[in-house]
């Protein structure tokens, strides 16, 4: 369906009062850059410019994902009746930088104030920052309302506290927000049931397939540019399966609440090959964009557990995930300085293998999981954390190398998000800001949650030898070159007794093998 005006440049003629920006991942219909904004002297200037799908290598699903909701959203603004200069990709006027475009709009509109909601990166909000000097222009940059924690009380938490602990933070939140409380205490007598919430998906019923949604005459065409704009960039453009307006991402967390929260919580760890999704919600892509609010995703899954529809277990994990780890994460972003994202506290340099780009790899695990994001630009967590994130952990790849992997593959990345996921909870490069350990593991954890090992050519109980699982020998590997960083951290304690209990040969087989696999996989020259 085709709704509202054109989008382009010219929809905005003539001087404007307050130009309001907003970017791809900040289509929040009650953005605070919204608000008060007069039909007929200030306009909304929206820009799609290449810089953001290359400055890292970037999946084509997510560039589409951001242009197809991004012209959705301007057609809603224009149906409120707000003026949108929009500048298209494909405008051979577009300067295809953040910069150049809202340097044209000030040139043509001569605003006297720009405003613009803080960026979800770094990077764009130190370009914000050069604009009213490069501009001569006053700019307001507002503070995102779309979070529950705002960056303030973020920091009054933080302050005073030797280091930021996700479960504390959690319990802080769930007291605020009055979540899950019954008389100031948790329901069901305890903050977590992640005990709970490890069974393997063997037993499990097939979880219903997500219902797609029908392409508009705006994401086809956005399907077309993608593809022209970007012949060589990775990932499957067949369609796009994730939700691009309010609309369909209310229907998405319907379909999540009603079919796949009830079982949520049991298989949260389980990875299986040929299920890419299990139960998961899949609603990060539009969380990030802004299309859905925290507070409407967890009113949503509450209201399950007060009808009976989802128990305990699923709903607080789910809730847990929302309230405290996207917060905590958010807050630890932007809490720690500009340097975070070149912290490399475990010393790692090597290369990002190239299978990481094509999923060609023996590895049936590794093989599965980034075919999934070559796919669909998605993983689950676990596979994220414990797969494609554990290799590149334990193989000793450099963390800003795999950091710029994830934020340009998955349909959800925002730096915000990110890079603490990656680099402090993945890399332990923050020395244990995110992570109070790091998330190392074998072969055999993999085994164990998932049946990614019964098709593949290693063993994963094998530490040495041909067929030895590489994760299993990079894993005793990475503790044994790791042993002294690791020994003053009492969560290591037992996986590095471990390593000491081998025999002196057997260490040495490990550390030569993993050396022939990192020449192999080309992680190092
Ligand atoms: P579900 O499993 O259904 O979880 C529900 C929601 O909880 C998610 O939609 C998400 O909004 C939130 N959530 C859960 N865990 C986290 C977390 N650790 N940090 C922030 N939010 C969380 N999430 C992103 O949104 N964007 C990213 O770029 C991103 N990169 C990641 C990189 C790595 C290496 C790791 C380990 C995790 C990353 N995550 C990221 C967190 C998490 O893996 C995804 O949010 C989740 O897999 C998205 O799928 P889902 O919506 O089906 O999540
Ligand atoms: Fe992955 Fe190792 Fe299992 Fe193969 S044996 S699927 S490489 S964990």
């Amino acid at each position: 369906m085709r709704t509202g005006g054109k989008l382009t440049t010219e929809a905005v003629s003539g001087r404007v009062d307050r130009l309001a920006v907003v970017l791809g991942d900040q289509l929040d219909a009650r953005s605070p850059v919204l608000r008060g904004l007069d039909a007929r002297r200030d306009a909304v200037l929206m820009m799609e410019v290449k810089q953001e799908s290359t400055h890292v290598v970037s999946h084509r699903q997510r560039t589409a994902l951001f242009l197809s909701a991004m012209r959705g959203f301007a057609r809603s603004l224009q149906q409120r009746e707000i003026r949108v200069r929009y500048v298209r990709m494909d405008d051979p006027a577009n300067t295809q930088s953040f910069t150049g475009e809202v340097k044209r709009a000030i040139i043509e509109h001569e605003p006297k104030l720009v405003q613009i909601v803080r960026p979800g990166e770094r990077r764009v909000l130190q370009e914000v920052q050069s604009w009213p000097k490069l501009f001569k222009t006053d700019v307001d940059v507002r503070e995102d309302t779309h979070f529950l924690t705002d960056l303030a009380e973020f920091a009054d938490w933080l302050a005073g506290r030797k280091r930021p602990i996700m479960d504390h933070f959690y319990r802080a939140q769930r007291r605020r927000l009055d979540v899950l409380l019954r008389a100031g205490k948790p329901i069901g007598g305890a903050w977590s049931f992640d005990a709970e919430n490890r069974d393997t998906f063997r037993e499990a019923p097939d979880p219903p397939a997500p219902s797609p949604f029908r392409p508009s005459h705006d994401t086809r065409e956005v399907l077309d540019l993608v593809r022209r704009s970007f012949p060589s960039a990775p990932g499957n453009l067949e369609s796009l399966p994730w939700p691009v307006t309010r609309r369909q991402a209310l229907r998405a967390l319907r379909e999540f609440v009603d079919n796949r929260l009830p079982l949520f919580g049991r298989f949260q760890d389980a990875m299986w090959s040929g299920q890419p999704f299990l139960y998961h919600s899949l609603l990060s892509p539009a969380l990030n964009l802004k299309l859905l609010g925290p507070r409407e995703v967890v009113d949503a899954a509450l209201g399950a557990y007060q009808t009976g529809k989802a128990p305990l277990n699923s709903v607080e994990g789910f809730v847990r995930q929302i309230i405290g780890w996207r917060e905590f994460i958010r807050g630890v972003y932007w809490a720690e300085g500009p340097d975070y994202g070149e912290r490399n506290a475990l010393d790692q340099h090597g290369r990002l293998p190239q299978f990481y780009w094509s999923g060609e790899t023996e590895m049936a695990c590794m093989r599965d999981a980034i075919g999934q994001v070559l796919r669909y630009g998605y993983g689950h967590h676990i596979q994220r954390l414990m797969v494609t994130g554990n290799f590149a952990l334990i193989a000793g790849v450099a963390p800003r190398a795999i950091s710029d992997w994830y934020l340009g593959m998955y349909v959800d990345a925002v730096d915000w998000v990110t890079l603490p996921n990656t680099l402090g909870m993945v890399m332990h490069a923050d020395g244990g800001i995110v992570g109070t350990k790091p998330y190392a593991a074998s072969g055999r954890y993999i085994n164990r949650m998932s049946n990614y090992c019964n098709g593949c050519r290693y063993d994963p109980a094998k530490r040495t030898g041909p067929d030895a699982c590489p994760f299993t020998t990079f894993y005793w590997d990475f503790l044994e070159r790791n042993k002294r960083r690791l020994v003053g951290n009492p969560r290591m304690a037992m996986a590095l007794r471990n390593v000491d209990r081998l025999e002196r040969a057997e260490r040495q087989q490990i550390r030569r093998r993993a050396g022939q696999l990192r020449t192999e996989f080309e992680v190092e020259a």
